[in-house]
This record gives structure tokens, sequence and C-alpha cells, in this order.
């Protein structure tokens, strides 16, 4: 069988596979609505104008639908006679009646009264709809009866095929798992497509032969990124002999499948590599929040003083060996205490999340400000010299003193007094000493009347040099 007779046959299976509904309102416009709703996402609708004509559908019709939305007023025949009518075929003989007894039933009718529930829900309806309803509503309820977990929601595939065709029936494959697809027509298109990426793809499924660059090279340089190297690469192809296959796994392949191939087979493999990749995100999620949570302050979200001493370590040993500039802010609230006294606990905490907030914006990327003790912070300025480090201090200095610190009742004002240090001209012996030259200076700021920043140079009598 040649590959487009394959397509084709999955194409018309895949319409067989689509599920059903049937909508039974006697308004058209109601009945339409639905209908472009659910077509648009994927299922086959099928309409009827009342209870009548909604089990004479289901009596004729040669699949039966796999869910009914249902008026409960309509004319000639509502929505509890259906249910009635429908649920009396549970003893039947007939096979088909036993089955469309069990088709799940909701309730989309303006006519949401306790009662009508109640009568609804004895009747086996499984859900209730109130008229008038949303976009998104009926589908979200039909999706949780007919595809109850939308597992792979939000997962994203990249598919490298020279062929149009294959790359349309993989992606509808995997569009109808909820995976975002991006497509490339070859292995060098595909590479481009990573180059590029903002977010990582959670799979690549490709051909193995294709002009310009092959699946093979493609996933060997794909697995010589960092951010490609847990994401499974599954190939396609035509090839079975030993060598070949061989050639796919030494380049780096977690799987492959040969084509001609039905969606089934691709369906069942690609979910196991998938819900492997989705355990991995998760992990790595879970990761970044315990790496998180070890290196961040509770309140603030500034880094803690643990971190903030690896770090500090780390730059003073590369710029007293490079020679390069590193300076330091210490910085503390004054009287924050009467702060507590008088507004609170609470207000004192909002005041240092506000605080943090507003050192954050100011300091730059490579800049590490961290929570040093309750109310006082510090903050590491590598390759920066003293000007630099008084001219941040002085910048935050003034705006904190211009913030008006509210928490929607009570507000004030706050202001903060600054130590500085820094290598080149304090020469600090060790990185604590760094720190402690600042706290020298900031302990000067304070006894000078606070509100105000102080170098760790100037604390000093001529006779100390
Ligand atoms: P100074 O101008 O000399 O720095 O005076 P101060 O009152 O700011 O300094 P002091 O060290 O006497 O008091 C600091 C206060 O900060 C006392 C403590 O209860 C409060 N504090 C420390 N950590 C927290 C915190 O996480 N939340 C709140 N609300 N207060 C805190
Ligand atoms: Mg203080
Ligand atoms: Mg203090």
């Amino acid at each position: 069988m040649y590959i487009s007779q394959i397509l084709s046959k999955s194409l018309e299976e895949n319409i067989m596979d689509k599920k059903t509904v049937l909508v039974v309102d006697d308004s058209s416009t109601i009945c339409t609505i639905i209908k472009n709703e659910l077509t648009e996402v994927g299922y086959e609708v099928v309409t009827a104008k009342n209870g009548i004509e909604a089990l004479s559908y289901i009596e004729w019709m040669e699949k039966l639908p796999d869910i009914l939305t249902l008026d409960i007023d309509m004319p000639v025949m509502g929505g509890f006679e259906v249910c009635e009518r429908l649920l009396g075929g549970r003893d039947a003989e007939d096979e088909k009646k036993q089955k469309a007894a069990r088709i799940p039933i909701i309730f989309v009718s303006a006519n949401d009264t306790i009662e009508n529930r109640r009568k609804g829900f004895k009747l086996e309806v499984i859900d209730f709809i109130s008229k008038p309803f949303k976009r998104g509503d009926i589908t979200r309820a039909i999706d949780k009866v007919l595809n109850p977990e939308k597992e792979f929601l939000g997962m994203r595939a990249l598919v490298v095929d020279d062929s149009a065709g294959v790359r349309r029936m993989i992606k509808r494959l995997l569009a109808r798992n909820g995976i975002e697809v991006f497509e490339a027509q070859n292995g060098l298109q595909a590479l481009q497509l990573v180059e590029n990426q903002n977010e990582p793809y959670d799979i690549v499924i490709t051909d193995y032969f294709m002009p310009e660059m092959c699946g093979d090279e493609l996933c060997r340089l794909l697995r010589q990124r960092e951010d490609m190297k847990q994401v499974p690469q599954f190939f396609v192809s035509a090839f079975d002999d030993r060598d070949s296959t061989l050639d796919f796994f030494k380049a780096g392949a977690s799987d492959y499948l040969r084509k001609p191939f039905i969606e089934e087979e691709l369906q069942a493999k690609i979910e196991i590599h998938l819900r492997a990749k989705k355990y991995v995100n998760e992990l790595e999620k879970l990761n970044k929040k315990l790496e998180n949570l070890a290196v961040r302050d509770g309140l603030t979200g500034l880094f803690n003083r643990r971190y903030f001493k690896d770090e500090l370590d780390n730059h003073y040993f590369q710029a007293s060996r490079y020679n390069l500039e590193l300076s330091c802010i210490l910085l503390d609230l004054d009287f924050f205490k009467k702060i507590n006294d008088t507004y609170g606990h609470a207000f004192g905490d909002l005041v240092l999340v506000q605080f943090a907030e507003i050192l954050m914006k100011r300091v730059r990327k490579t800049d590490i400000p961290a929570r040093y003790g309750g109310e006082e912070f510090v903050v590491l300025l590598p390759n920066t010299s003293i000007a630099g480090a008084v001219n941040l201090a002085e910048k935050i200095r003034v705006l904190i003193s211009n913030h008006l610190f509210s928490d929607g009742m009570s507000s004030t004002h706050v202001h903060i007094s600054a130590g500085i240090s820094t290598l080149k001209i304090d020469k600090p012996e060790n990185s604590d000493k760094l720190v402690s030259y600042a706290d020298a200076a900031l302990y000067i700021a304070k006894e000078g009347g606070r509100n105000r920043v102080c170098q760790y140079e100037n604390t000093l009598s001529p006779s100390d040099h």
C-alpha cells in the first residue's frame, strides 16, 4: 500500500473516530451556535428540533451519538420525556436500546430551577447548563465526559518531514491530543526553529531521509544542546534495515516507527514518550521551586543570607584575582521598631516587602540584592566602583524617602541609612571584611543622623590610613 492510500484511509478512520453530539433544541439559532462551537473543536454534530426527532435519529442513525445536549421545553416532546423514553430501553432485549439508555445527557435550558435539576438528575442527566450560556461552556461540559483528561494539553511538538501529507496527518493526531504543533520541511529548518525557540519543545517527530539535512544529523545536533537533551526524538521512516535503525539510535533517537504506519500505532508510542516528558517537566518545575526556596527569603523574595554569602565569596575571589571592582552596600531602615510599634507587625512586613520591590527594580541584573537580617539589606555590586555604588545608594535612599508606604488604611514615610565599602579602596583582607566595613560605615550613617549614605573610607580618621 502506498503512503497516500494509508493517509486517505486514516483520514476516513479519523472521521469515523470523531465523537458525535446530538444537539436537541427547538431554537434553530441555539442549534447553530452549539453546532459551530463543537464542530470547531472537532466534534461531529447532528441536530434535532424536538424530542420525537431526537429519538428517531437515535433509532435510525447507524452509530449512536456519544452524548446528547437536550433542551427541556420543546413542542411535540420535551426533554424530560426524551430521558424517560431512553431510560426505558435499559431493560429492553434490543442491544441498541440498552446502549441508547446509557448515552450521557446534558441539559441546556433557560428553565434552570432546583426542581428541574432534581428531576433531571433523577433521570441520570449528568450536567445542567443554563441559558444563556457562554462560548466554551458546552465544549467544556462535553470534554469533561468524552475527553476526561486532555493529558498532554499545552505540550509542544516539532514535526519534521518533507512530505506535507505526513506532516498534516501527524499534526492532526497531535492536535487531537491538545498538543501545539510546529512544522519543518527538513532538518535544517527544524534546527533553525529550535535555535529561535522561546520555550523548548516536548517532542521531536522526524523523518529520516530529507533534502538539506537528514533526520539522524538533526538528531545528533539537537542532542548536543542543553535544552534538548531530555526531549524525546522520534523517528518515522520507511527504512527498517538494521543499519538504518542502528543509525537512528546511535544519533540519539528515543524510538522509531516504520512507515507506512497507522495512527493508532503512532498515538500509542507517542503517548509513552510524552507521558515521560511530562513527568520530567514536572520534576524540573519542582526542582526550580525548591532551588528558589533554598536561596530566597520567604517574605521579600530577595536572596537570603546564605546565598549571598556564597556569591560574596565567589565574587570576592574573582575580583581580587583579576583586579576587578567590587562594592557592597548595606542598608538599614531607620526607626523601624517604631513603625512596628505604631502600625503593627503586619504593616511592618508590608513595608519590608515594598522596600524590597523598590530595591529589586533599581538594581542591575548582575547585582545581588539580599535580605541580610530583619530590616537590614545588602547589595553586592560586581564591576562597580565606589562612585557607582554611592550613586545607586543615594538613588535608593531618595526613592524610599519619597515613597508613601501604605496598606490602604495606614500610611507613612520611611527612611533608610546606608554604608558602603569597596574592594579597591578599602582593601578588605577577606570577603567578610567587605561586609563588615560596610556595616561600620552604616553605623556612622546612623550616628550622623540617619537618612544618609556613608562610605567606609570616610569613617576612618587620618591616622587609620
Ligand atoms: P535604627 O534606625 O537604629 O535602625 O532603629 P530600628 O528601630 O530600625 O532598629 P532596631 O534594630 O532597634 O529594631 C529593628 C526592628 O525591626 C525590631 C524588629 O522587631 C523589627 N523586625 C525585624 N524583622 C522584622 C520582620 O520580619 N517584620 C517586621 N514587621 N519587623 C521586623
Ligand atoms: Mg533599623
Ligand atoms: Mg537593624
